[in-house]
């Protein structure tokens, strides 16, 4: 059979409840764990994502490519940004991971987004906090109460002996719902919050910081997930400077982290305030946690490369398991 006759593989679309349902939290912890590591030991390329406008609203198209060795898989997760979109019931990050495989270059999945990323995200936190929490940590403040703050408390709780949650949002009464649905206390301010919080989650769409340096214990854990462009920040300069300050991909935050741009142009960190990559410390070439009093603070900004190891291992449970629809192109 020539090239050109060559039948291609099905590509297989998979909705988000098929995401939700194969790929369970304690396996993307594992999978995050695995494939941050790779990223820090060079097996994945990763080039800063590109964002742009979508009208004059504050709405946007996000566009994260990368290319990962093992799996041997490339592809793209295509992003519509909407922040206003809780309020119609919907996802403010709608759309799709696009995979294709590495030998032929051939199209093979098409997955939804919003689930995926849901999910990848509070399993990287979840990393994060098992390397980075005390071993005791057991009251986390959750700050937001939108779809990550749902997620984050399923991660985190795995990871943690969690035995309080607060939880704050900027309408009252999304904090009041969330905490009735999740059997969790609201907070209703931030201090109320993160008070002796051991575990701190920001999970907002705030653009100027919510958390600052003066609220926070020693021996706090941080995972500050929101404002992942360069003119938003949730935390302050003084918590930047306060704490080991640990990154997904120095690229990214060097380019988007809007808190840690902050604190280095007021001249309130040295250039060489990012500790450490959390690949780095999964692998073992960086220590976590050095001592009970220290603040740690993960700045979670997203790599394409988490998106497609996600999509490549419900891939697989999908065909092992016939999920999906397959379409010819
Ligand atoms: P949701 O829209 O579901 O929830 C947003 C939350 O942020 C709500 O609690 C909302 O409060 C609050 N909020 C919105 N605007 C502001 C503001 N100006 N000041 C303070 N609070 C605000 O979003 P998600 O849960 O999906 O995402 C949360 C954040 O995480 C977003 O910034 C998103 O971009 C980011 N994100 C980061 C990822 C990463 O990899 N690091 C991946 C995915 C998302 P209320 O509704 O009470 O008004």
């Amino acid at each position: 059979m020539t090239s050109s006759t060559r039948v291609s593989p099905p590509l297989r679309v998979i909705s988000g409840p098929d995401v939700r349902a194969l790929l369970p939290m304690a396996d993307a912890i594992g999978l995050m764990s695995d494939v941050l590591a790779a990223v820090s030991g060079g097996k994945a390329y990763v080039p800063l994502r590109s964002a742009m406008p979508v009208g004059a609203g504050g709405n946007g198209l996000g566009l994260m490519p990368g290319v990962l060795e093992d799996p041997a898989v490339f592809g793209i997760k295509l992003l519509s940004l909407f922040p206003q979109n809780a309020a119609a019931g919907l996802s403010s990050h709608l759309g799709l991971v696009a995979l294709f495989e590495a030998h032929h270059g051939q199209p093979v999945a098409l997955l939804e987004a919003s689930a995926l990323t849901a999910i990848r995200t509070a399993a990287v936190s979840a990393v994060a906090t098992g390397l980075l929490a005390r071993e005791d940590a057991g009251d986390l403040a959750l700050l937001g109460a939108g779809e990550q703050a749902a997620s984050h408390l399923e991660a985190l709780r795995l990871v943690r002996p969690i035995r309080r949650v607060r939880v704050w949002s900027r309408t009252p009464g999304h904090a009041q719902a969330f905490a009735k649905a999740h059997d969790v206390e609201a907070a209703d301010s931030v201090a109320a919050a993160v008070g002796g919080a051991d575990i701190i989650c920001t999970l907002t769409g705030a653009r100027a910081p919510i958390l600052f340096g003066r609220q926070v214990s020693p021996g706090v854990h941080i995972n500050a997930v929101g404002a992942c462009v360069p003119s938003a920040a949730e935390v302050d300069t003084a918590l930047v400077a306060k704490s080991r300050y640990v990154v997904d991909l120095r690229a990214s935050a060097e380019a988007e982290a809007g808190e840690y741009l902050t604190a280095r142009e007021a001249g309130a960190i040295a250039s060489d305030h990012i500790a450490a990559e959390l690949g780095e410390i999964v692998a073992g070439s960086k220590p976590g946690r050095q001592g009970d009093r220290e603040i740690t603070l993960f700045k979670s900004l997203g790599l394409a490369a988490e998106d497609l190891a996600a999509a490549q291992f419900i891939l697989d449970r999908a065909r092992s398991l016939g999920v999906g629809q397959s379409v010819r192109l």
